[in-house]
């Protein structure tokens, strides 16, 4: 039996029975045997079912942020923003199906045809940061390409992956096209990597499991969707709006607690503004509420486990610069912690995944970038600077799949996201993640005799 908490309590929510081996398979066959039908299903129709799927959420809105924020610790205002975005993207997707097209290329003695087929049955396997958003940047594009699907939410968040899966089948999505299964990533997530008849994992988490489940599915020639760990960095020009920049830090990586893998957890500031730019950082820092993720007032709340909580404890060696408040008593809490650091410390390398932030000097633009490329990862980041050249100049230069230039967000329903580097590769959201789930058919039709 699985116990699933609430992280700002400490308290059980949910006793779930835990899905084997014997149960990943009963799913994958189940998904297997709703495919053909999901996949004839006429392009319009499954559109106006993956609409009726996104009404739902709307329709669902609060309780789903209700169930996000118990489970996740998350504040409640953050997880009604989630839950909205869930929905739009499977706005999004319905409005997709009937635009992914191929193409005609011309060719000698006749016309060649290329198609966009799906996979068959994908395997999609989530982290607990932000566990329906996540699920529905794959659901969405996976079922819209014709694809079923079994999803493994992870073991500490799964309930509401659950409740979506009864959304589903209330939108009139035929029995066996989603299946979500509770259980171990090394039981259940495991046996979907090592399926035959699993044509494609879709995986966000850790580094460390994305490589496990890309050695995995090499063994099938699985297709492998990697969305894994950052250590983003926000570099503050001298020249940029020190005020706006430093009020927008603390919450490009203190949101959600720190657990983002986007967190700008490297904040990268040019010397000569340092010392301005910090003492605005911790004022910033400073007005964070932390508390109770059921106040709509509440921006960050507690971490997921207590586990997780030695982890990021870890991290903090010595007096930092700025540790600010956090409730005492039940609950995984961690206060919004800044450090002073050089690039080649262990904050500065490592994902922390918490409420911790490395604040570091640079020298100028090329001392920037480099600090800014310092690192096996390259997921997401931002610029700060009034220079419209130079701006463009670092984007181009940050090895990086995701930035902004004057604000921290990067995340839309529209725009692709994804990492560079040891952050993974693949794109999801947008109509870029729909080429994630369908393989492109080339047909040749002779005109001749
Ligand atoms: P994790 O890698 O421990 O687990 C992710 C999922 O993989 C869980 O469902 C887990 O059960 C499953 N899993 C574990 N072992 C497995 C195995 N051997 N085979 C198959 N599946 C297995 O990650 P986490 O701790 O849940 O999440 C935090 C990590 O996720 C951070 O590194 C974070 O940066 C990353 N993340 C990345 C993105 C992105 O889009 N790039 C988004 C969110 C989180």
């Amino acid at each position: 039996m699985l116990t699933v908490l609430n992280p700002a309590t400490e308290e059980p929510i949910a006793q779930l029975e835990q899905a084997g081996v014997e149960e990943t398979d009963a799913a994958v066959a189940r998904a297997r045997a709703a495919f053909p039908a999901w996949k004839a299903v006429a392009p319009t129709d499954r559109a106006r079912l993956l609409r009726g799927l996104a009404t739902l959420v709307e329709e669902h809105a609060e309780e789903l942020a209700r169930i996000e924020s118990r489970n996740v610790g998350k504040p409640i205002a953050g997880a009604r923003a989630e839950i909205g975005m869930v929905a739009q993207v499977f706005h999004f997707y319905a409005g997709a199906v009937d635009k992914h097209y191929g193409e005609t290329i011309p060719v000698a003695g006749g016309v060649d045809l290329t198609f966009r087929e799906p996979l068959g049955v994908v395997g999609l396997i989530v982290p607990w940061n932000f566990p329906l958003n996540i699920s529905s940047w794959k659901l969405g594009p996976a079922l819209a390409c014709g694809n079923t699907v079994v999803l493994k939410p992870a073991e500490l968040t799964p309930m509401s992956a659950l409740r979506l899966s009864e959304l589903v089948l209330e939108a009139g999505i035929p029995e066996g096209v989603v299946n979500v299964l509770v259980g171990k990533g090394s039981v259940v997530g495991n046996r979907l990597v090592e399926h035959p008849d699993v044509a494609k994992i879709g995986f966000t988490g850790s580094t460390e499991v994305g490589r496990t489940v890309m050695e995995g599915a090499a063994a099938t020639i699985k297709r492998v969707t990697l969305e894994l760990g950052g250590k983003s960095a926000n570099v503050v020009f001298a020249d940029a709006d020190l005020e706006q920049a430093a009020a927008a830090a603390p919450y490009a990586v203190f949101d959600n607690a720190g657990q983002d893998c986007c967190a700008r957890s490297r904040i990268l500031v040019e010397r000569s503004a340092y010392n301005r730019f910090v003492e605005l950082l911790i004022e910033a820092t400073r007005g964070v509420k932390v508390g109770d993720p059921e106040d709509d007032a509440t921006e960050m709340g507690p971490l997921i486990s207590a586990a997780h909580r030695e982890t990021v404890s870890s991290f903090v060696e010595g007096e930092p610069l700025f540790r600010g408040a956090a409730p005492d008593g039940a609950g995984f809490w961690f206060p919004c912690t800044l450090v002073e650091a050089t690039n080649d410390d262990r904050i500065a390398r490592d994902e922390v995944f918490g409420p911790v932030a490395a604040v570091i000097p640079f020298a100028d633009e090329a001392d920037a970038i480099r600090l800014a490329n310092d690192t096996p990862y390259g997921l997401s980041g931002s610029i700060w600077t009034r220079d419209g050249a130079r701006a463009l100049r670092v984007a181009r230069a940050v090895e990086a799949g995701v930035l902004s230039v004057n604000s921290n967000s990067s995340v839309r329903v529209s725009t692709p996201f994804g990492g560079m580097k040891q952050s993974g590769f693949g794109r999801e959201l947008g109509m870029q993640a729909l080429e994630g789930y369908s393989e492109v058919k080339n047909v040749f039709l002779s005109t001749e005799g």
